[in-house]
């Protein structure tokens, strides 16, 4: 019964986080995956949970964070580390997809634990620091963290050898960041990109919109870059569902990871989230009697 009620609540989740319409959602979407255990994704990059996924990349001089998801999930987080044989003391920087609760909400306490340093691109800096949610959808407030560093579009952030790139993904978000990266698996090498968000949610009120005035600019600016760049080889979801789609035979990624997407998958999923936003903007311009 508990299981069941878990169950029902993540489904709720993604189908309102999700940044497509009901109709528009991948096919085979199942409501869960078993999100609670680690395991290595590929390269120096592990799942750490949970039902929002956080992701750890470890270098030997200390590790980055890929967003902290809810305060909910901070405990599993930090058992989910040492389970796979890391110190979370160890975390150096903390990285996020956007400034939505759902992304961010643990970042405070995972900063307190690790003294961690906190990065963010523009608006979503802006975000973290008030704990207030400056999107277009303007979803529930979060607690505030410092940020260490502001970051703009294109910024690299090094750690032991690691190199991350931010890629502003502005829409979602006011500083939706899409950080890109590069592994090594089996004697070669992989890119791989976190997601950041690619348009508002449904709902969101596009015009006249104060909390982010160039929503329907910085979208529209972001699709048409995503579908410029060179799709990455394998792409890591910020919300653990499984996308029932399988997965590039050739990519040497841990089977466990259904919530990833090769790069047929994630060009598709451009196009997808194009489609979706010239029907949200459409109706919000029949609504306006534009
Ligand atoms: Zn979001």
């Amino acid at each position: 019964m508990r299981l069941m009620c878990a169950l029902c609540v993540l489904a709720a989740a993604i189908v309102s986080m999700s940044p497509y319409a009901a109709a528009e959602r991948p096919m085979g979407l199942q409501a869960a995956t078993d999100a609670t255990e680690p395991f290595r994704v590929i390269g120096n990059i592990y799942f750490v949970g949970g039902e929002y996924g956080s992701y750890l990349i470890t270098t030997p001089e200390g590790h980055l964070l890929h967003d902290t998801g809810s305060a909910a999930m901070h405990d599993l987080i930090v058992s989910n580390i040492k389970k796979l044989g890391f110190d979370v003391r160890d975390i150096k920087i903390m990285l996020s997809s956007h400034a939505h609760w759902d992304h961010v909400e643990g970042h405070a306490a995972m900063k307190r634990l690790t003294g961690a340093q906190v990065v963010a691109l523009g608006g979503d800096a802006v975000a973290l620091e008030s704990g207030r949610d400056n999107s277009a959808i303007g979803a529930r407030s979060f607690e505030s963290v410092s940020v260490d560093r502001v970051i703009e579009d294109g910024d690299r952030v090094t750690l032991g050898g690691m190199t991350l790139r931010a890629f502003w993904t502005g829409g979602h978000t006011q500083g939706a960041t899409m950080w890109m990266t590069t592994v090594q698996e089996g004697g070669n090498t992989y890119s791989v990109a976190f997601r950041g968000g690619e348009i508002p949610n449904a709902g969101a009120p596009l015009f006249n919109n104060p909390r982010h005035p160039t929503v329907v600019a910085d979208t529209q600016r972001t699709l048409q870059r995503l579908k410029d760049l060179e799709a990455p080889d394998l792409f890591l979801h910020n919300h653990p569902q499984n996308l029932g789609r399988a997965l590039n035979r050739a990519l040497p990624v841990n089977s466990r990871c259904v919530f990833c997407l090769d790069a047929d998958a994630w060009r598709e999923m451009v196009k997808r989230a194009e489609a979706s936003f010239q029907t949200m903007l459409r109706e919000a311009k029949e609504a306006q009697g534009r």
